[in-house]
């Protein structure tokens, strides 16, 4: 073993040039990302790591190793003792003997299938030019061009969102919901929910129903349509939506959010009123 003070930009090039394989060892949760072992896959150098930071979403069998099992186990010494006895396990079982096994030229087939795998699968994933250029087209050029509207005309589209925000910002605790149903025809659970706005532009809101997604997947989210005004009552509002009757309707809460072209939301304006 060998102690390197001082990791700097030098010394982390010579290492990562310079090894087969990056060991990293960290405490899951505490490996913040791991970019240590992302230098090492254009090198050629093959990882073997707790599945913490970059390394649970990147490890697969095919690339390199992996130690630990995706959990936290605080500092629990059983299961330090148990992941030590891994490290030394897949070492001597898997890591040194394919190093060493080579064919008759001297090359270590599988060794090297790892390798490509390795640089193929990984490098386009975990590099800077994907992330600049995500960066780039996803929030930077989008961002600038948000910019060059809101400030064209002295800045008019600008003041208009201001002068939004701030009636909206005045106008928000008055809004409410009023009824809901929801009845389930065959295969769907119709859901009708009415809206009070006092005065509030309708075009200016959007009313969704919102179900957490299953297994950690994306929310499910559904754009409520306005279908009728309510009699007798000032700016209240009829909004439906239908959804697979596959989960429960109590999975669904309707909300109400604001809407206008040009503004991102919820990022520029996060107000959001829950059905209660
Ligand atoms: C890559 C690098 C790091 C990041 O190290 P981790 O392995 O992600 O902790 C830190 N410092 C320098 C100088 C580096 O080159």
């Amino acid at each position: 073993m060998i102690f390197l003070s001082d990791y700097n930009m030098l010394l982390s090039e010579y290492l990562v040039q310079g090894v087969d394989v990056w060991i990293n060892t960290p405490l899951r949760p505490w490996e913040a990302c791991g970019t240590s072992g992302m230098k090492v896959l254009v090198n050629g150098g093959i990882n073997l790591s707790e599945l913490d930071g970059w390394w649970a979403e990147a490890y697969t069998p095919e690339v390199g190793w992996a130690l630990g099992d995706g959990q936290e186990h605080g500092d629990d010494p059983d299961w330090n003792a148990h992941e030590a006895g891994q490290l030394y396990d897949l070492l001597e079982r898997e890591v040194v003997p394919e190093f060493y096994s080579r064919d008759d030229q001297g090359i270590p087939v599988a060794w090297v299938n790892r390798m490509r795998e390795s640089m193929a699968q990984l490098t386009p994933r975990f590099s800077t030019n994907r992330t600049v250029r995500e960066y780039t087209e996803q929030h930077y050029l989008p961002a600038a061009e948000a910019y060059r509207e809101r400030s064209a005309d002295k800045g008019a589209f600008g003041a208009q969102m201001v002068d939004w925000r701030r009636a909206l910002g005045q106008k928000w605790n008055a809004l409410r919901f009023g009824e809901v149903k929801i009845e389930t025809v065959g295969e769907q659970h119709v859901f009708e929910v009415q809206m009070y706005l006092d005065g509030f532009d309708p075009d200016a809101v959007r009313v969704e129903l919102y179900a957490e997604g299953k297994d950690g997947t994306t929310p499910e989210r559904v754009e409520m349509q306005r279908v009728r005004e309510l009699v007798g009552a000032i700016s209240g509002y009829v909004y439906r939506a239908s959804v697979s009757a596959v989960r429960t309707a109590s999975d669904y809460t309707a909300r109400l959010m604001p809407k206008r072209d040009g503004v991102a939301i919820p990022l520029e304006e996060n107000h959001i009123l829950w059905q209660k």
